[in-house]
């Protein structure tokens, strides 16, 4: 269980291929592939790399599978970790997980450090929910000790993930820190399909199927519920024991998972 802290310290097998869509995001981040790949070729100049990229963005728009992507592309090994945890499963020992992963991403430089969920952490300390909220100010010092600590030579690049930006500390912006920040958006129509594209590359399509139709029918859905609705379809297509997919087995996934998502927004409390 406790391995999740660094749950993967190997190079990522995905690539910019694998992200669709998120031009922007993709092309601000690429600027660190070569930087990856040769550190000493910019350190030799003096130039000084951002250490902190915060990638901000909706649920399921991609954040994890870009800093992923990054790692993969410029061949790095890539250490992961969700700041979530820290509170529901590292309680007491947060700080010190949070040094040891910074110590074995630079053991391993250039590497990538990523950092899920950063605002269930990185709130505005003193307004924590109570309990437990100094466990989690502590690891939030450590955080920020670490990317104050970076020398100039260290080619360790920590990507952080939030849905919140509001919320965040404004400690963890400042110059040194989280200071380059990157923004995924729920696709449009044209980036719905080509996801759709990505994750139906390993499914056997009916001749009825449209994709374009398809992502035309799904506003709203994030990379995830695309992925999700590609899933869905080839689950019923199975059970039915086809050996496609066709477009009614799509149809019939999205309606059940927009069912679903008016479901979870009946019975979710508000915030
Ligand atoms: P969360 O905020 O919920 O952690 P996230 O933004 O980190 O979400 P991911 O975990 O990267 O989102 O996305 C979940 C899955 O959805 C990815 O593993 C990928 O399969 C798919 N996905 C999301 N965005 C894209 C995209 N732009 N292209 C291809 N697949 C995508």
């Amino acid at each position: 269980f406790l391995q999740t802290s660094a749950r993967e310290a190997k190079v990522p097998d995905v690539t910019f291929a694998d992200v669709a869509g998120q031009e922007n995001a993709k092309r601000e981040v690429s600027e660190l592939v070569d930087y990856l790949r040769d550190p000493a070729r910019y350190t030799r100049l003096g130039a000084e790399v951002p250490h902190g990229v915060l990638l901000m963005g909706p649920p399921g728009t991609g954040k994890t599978l870009l800093a992923r992507a990054l790692a993969g592309e410029a061949g790095v090994p890539f250490y992961s970790i969700s700041a979530s945890e820290f509170i529901e499963v590292f309680v007491g020992v947060g700080a010190s997980r949070v040094r040891h992963l910074f110590e074995e991403a630079k053991v391993h430089a250039p590497s990538i450090i990523f950092i899920d969920e950063l605002d269930s952490i990185g709130r505005t300390r003193g307004t924590g929910l109570g309990g437990g909220h100094d466990e989690r100010e502590q690891t939030l010092n450590q955080i920020l000790a670490e990317m104050d600590g970076f020398a100039g030579h260290e080619a360790v690049i920590v990507l952080a993930a939030t849905n919140r930006p509001d919320v965040l500390d404004p400690a963890l912006l400042r110059p040194g820190r989280f200071d380059r920040h990157v923004t995924l958006d729920l696709p449009d129509r044209q980036d719905r399909e080509a996801i759709l594209r990505v994750h139906a590359r390993k499914v056997p399509l009916g001749p009825d199927v449209d994709l374009g139709k398809l992502a035309a029918g799904t506003p709203g859905f994030s990379g995830a519920d695309l992925k999700n609705l590609i899933n869905e379809a080839a689950m019923l297509a199975a059970r039915e024991q086809s050996a496609q997919v066709s477009m009614r087995h799509f149809d019939e996934a999205r309606d059940k998972l927009l069912l679903g998502s008016v479901r979870a927004l009946a019975i979710q409390p508000e915030e």
